[in-house]
């Protein structure tokens, strides 16, 4: 089979070779879309060791090649979205049905092989059933959506509640969109006008280009006491310190962005403004892709507008050196099976 392998730092070749084995309790899937993430950029970038040569990639949606015997739910050529991380299944947080806590918890891509080849072997756990009306571009882009709903159920949105959402890239809009369908107004902010614009798309009642305003002094001058709501989705120092000036006395902060050693949090202003802080880290709750895939077949989200770009799996090396650079405006790179 062929598959886009990582070989060192920020150097990626498409290589032949032997589809996965087949093992008990796994399914061998016929990757039909797989999307880049940030978590497969900090890999190439070197900022996320694994063992390489490594196939990068957990974000995808294919069809079922073969089953292990024992899991009649599924038979080969079923369309499966899959979900990405495999909990312990032993730990003390996955005995309390808390998945997404798993202290152990494994990913496809980092652990072991990943999706962006024509074949990957996925836990049958993992799999979840495609709706036939859900594309498979759509199902390889639900990961930020269920990031949101982490987010979501600690910041918890009431109807009509102001929530400001700082940085519009994937995660952000994923944000977005489910904050808005929470019932919260939101104040979408970044730089980047295309991304303002998807925000809009995705249910921002306001945008603000902090190139272009004093986000401060807007978001004042909208609310009046400030966000009830700060989502943060960039990790840099700059929006980390904009929290304390957009969020009201006695709101709600979630920190969803992730650069290392970027931004520390300042005590004070936390109690003199007695805040909330929630961290979020990642996805994997449980009935969080089936709640997402859901909400994807009623049409009340639309994962695939994020796509900016399509490649086939032979062009990788192009589509990580676009995502990475960032050298032409980028939302989701979906990786397809074309030639
Ligand atoms: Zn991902
Ligand atoms: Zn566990």
């Amino acid at each position: 089979m062929k598959a886009v392998v990582i070989t060192g730092v920020e150097s990626i070749e498409v290589r032949e070779l032997d589809s996965p084995a087949m093992r008990a309790n796994y399914a061998l899937v016929r990757v039909a879309a797989a999307t880049l993430c940030g978590t497969d950029l900090h890999q190439y970038a070197g900022k996320i060791k694994t063992p390489l040569p490594r196939i990068p990639g957990h974000d995808f949606s294919g069809v079922i090649e073969e089953i292990a015997p024992g899991h009649e739910r599924f038979k080969n050529g079923d369309r499966v979205v899959v979900k990405p991380s495999f909990p312990c299944g032993s730990c003390a947080h996955c005995a309390r049905g808390d998945y997404g806590a798993c202290e152990d918890k494994k990913l496809i891509g980092l652990h072991g092989e990943g999706c962006m080849a024509e074949y990957v072997l996925a836990p049958v756990a993992n799999l979840v059933p495609l709706p036939e009306d859900v594309s498979f571009e759509a199902a390889a882009n639900l990961e930020m959506f269920t990031v949101a709903m982490n987010t979501m159920k600690r910041v918890q949105p009431r109807l009509g509640e102001w929530v400001v959402i700082l940085g519009q890239g994937p995660i952000g809009l994923g944000q977005t969109r489910m904050a808005s369908l929470s019932g919260g107004r939101v104040i979408a902010v970044d730089v980047r006008r295309e991304a303002l614009e998807m925000a809009r798309d995705f249910g921002a009642e306001i945008t603000l280009n902090s190139n272009e305003c004093d986000v401060p002094e807007e978001v004042k001058r909208i609310t009046g006491a400030g966000a009830d709501i700060v989502v943060e989705c960039v990790g840099a120092k700059a929006t980390v310190d904009l929290i304390f000036q957009v969020a009201r006395k006695e709101g709600r902060v979630a920190n969803v962005g992730f650069q290392v050693g970027a931004a520390t949090y300042d005590l004070i202003p936390i109690m003199l403004r007695s805040l909330t802080i929630h961290g979020v880290g990642g996805n994997g709750g449980r009935g969080q892709y089936e709640t997402v895939l859901a909400l994807t077949a009623s049409g009340k989200i639309e994962p695939e507008r994020l796509i900016t770009h399509r490649l086939p799996l032979t062009e990788a090396s192009k589509a990580f050196a676009i995502a990475h650079k960032k050298s032409e405006p980028v939302l989701k790179i979906v990786l397809t099976q074309g030639r």
